[in-house]
């Protein structure tokens, strides 16, 4: 094998060209990505960069010599527009036809804006990449109300920024909770608790938002006819839409993403796809995290190469809001929770512990405790069963269950 080609410069494209690297691989690797900037992490960006407290070059996954060292053939800014299975290569927007041996697609996803419309007006943001970043970061020196819509997890975050620089800060939500589709109704309630004791106002059910612009680039924001407010800007974190769209127009199997094995391979042996845009294997869904991005094209890389290696991780993620780190293991599955355990060890420090019929962890979640969760991760790969009563004391040690 000659020649790997990959789409996509993210979090998955960057560990997979590490990977590829790190096992001796020293053929050509290509990499087109949409995006000048290459290689980045995300999370800071509505967290520490949008707080101005990190730089933008401190998201770089590798240095400058690591980057060197990797010896890709760049094709940036360009987009991957056509892949054709038959043939094996991959066409760009600039004319360019790219013949390869092995193709992994990580093309991630998209800030989803749910009403087309509010695209082009000069004060709706969203939260994907630098750029996006940089704009709100402008934005947000002279903003002092801003509107998110979406409780989810990046407009959550970018709230609590605001508010920690002192903005007036409302959330408007189209569910009845906060997160609702990666966490109970428990952590919604505590999110909630977190927001509003910071001084932000979340406003639920928000089904029949309306903006206007107006003349002086201030937004109007309305629920149904009634006008509930004017703002400076608004912030949309309305989830995320899947870029699976060159993997569907080759007519590769793709559901709401690109359906892959164990090994990141798609219903082509040649096309592999990990990160954001690859259905989690043993879920059955995509998991838009920054460690799985990571695993799962490291997992890919190696079996490109011809070492097969499964891809089993649990799902974890985190995210900080005010003086929570908040972090996830599992995924959350009310069919199979039989008890919800609730751990408060302080103010600022709790866990809930989602538990199966046979009290084993299915998913868990800790605010401000990081070892918990390392702990939580073995309790999970070995099944261990654990006493609800013991979990929930918090004078009960619960290293005591290594
Ligand atoms: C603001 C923000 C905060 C986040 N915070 C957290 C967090 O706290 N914890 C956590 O676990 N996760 C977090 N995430 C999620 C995490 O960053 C993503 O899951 C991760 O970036 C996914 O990596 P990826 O490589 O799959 O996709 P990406 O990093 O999105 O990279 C995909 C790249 O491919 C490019 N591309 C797409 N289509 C084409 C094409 N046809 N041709 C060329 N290039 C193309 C895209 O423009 C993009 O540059 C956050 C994400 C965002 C946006």
């Amino acid at each position: 094998m000659n020649r790997i080609v990959i789409v996509g410069a993210g979090q998955a494209a960057g560990w997979a060209v590490h990977t590829l690297r790190g096992q001796g691989f020293d053929g050509e690797i290509h990499v087109i990505s949409n995006e000048e900037q290459v290689f980045y992490e995300r999370p800071p960006l509505s967290k520490q960069v949008l707080s101005q407290e990190a730089e933008v070059e401190s998201l770089n996954l590798f240095s400058h010599e690591q980057v060197n060292d990797f010896s890709v053939t760049w094709h940036k800014p360009d987009h991957a527009v056509k892949l054709d299975k038959a043939d094996k290569t991959v066409h760009l927007e600039s004319g360019k036809v790219l013949p390869y041996d092995k193709l992994l697609i990580a093309t991630g996803s998209r800030a989803r804006i749910p009403v087309s419309a509010w695209s082009s007006m000069q004060n709706v943001y969203t939260m994907r990449d630098i750029q996006d970043c940089q704009k709100l970061t402008e934005k947000f020196k002279s903003a002092e109300h801003i509107a998110v819509i979406g409780g989810g997890w990046i407009g959550l975050e970018i709230a609590a920024t605001a508010r920690k620089q002192g903005k007036q800060v409302e959330i408007f939500e189209y569910g009845s909770r906060l997160c609702a589709r990666s966490v109970s109704p428990e952590v919604s309630d505590f999110l909630k608790h977190l927001h509003e004791s910071n001084g932000t106002a979340i406003h639920l059910n928000a089904t029949k938002l309306h903006l206007i612009e107006t003349a002086d680039h201030h937004v109007d924001v309305f629920d149904a006819d009634i006008k509930l407010k004017q703002f400076d800007c608004v912030v949309v974190g309305a989830g995320a839409e899947i870029a699976k769209e060159l993997a569907a127009l080759a007519e590769l199997d793709v559901k709401d993403g690109i359906v892959v094995n164990e090994y990141g391979q798609t219903s082509d042996v040649d096309i592999y796809a990990a990160g954001d845009v690859a259905i989690h294997p043993s879920l059955g869904y995509c998991i838009q995290s920054w460690a799985n991005a990571q695993n799962q094209a490291i997992s890919a890389a190696k079996s490109m190469l011809g070492e097969m290696t499964a891809y089993q991780d649990i799902p974890w993620l985190w995210s900080d809001q005010y003086q929570c780190n908040i972090q996830i293991l599992g995924t959350y599955q009310p069919e199979k929770t039989h008890q919800v355990v609730i751990r408060k060890t302080t103010e600022t420090q709790i866990s809930f512990f989602y538990l199966d019929a046979n009290q084993r962890l299915l998913n868990m979640i800790a605010v401000n405790d990081s070892k918990l969760i390392k702990l939580a991760k073995r309790w999970m790969a070995s099944q261990r069963e654990l006493d609800p009563a013991e979990l929930q004391d918090p004078d009960f040690n619960l290293m005591k269950l290594k």
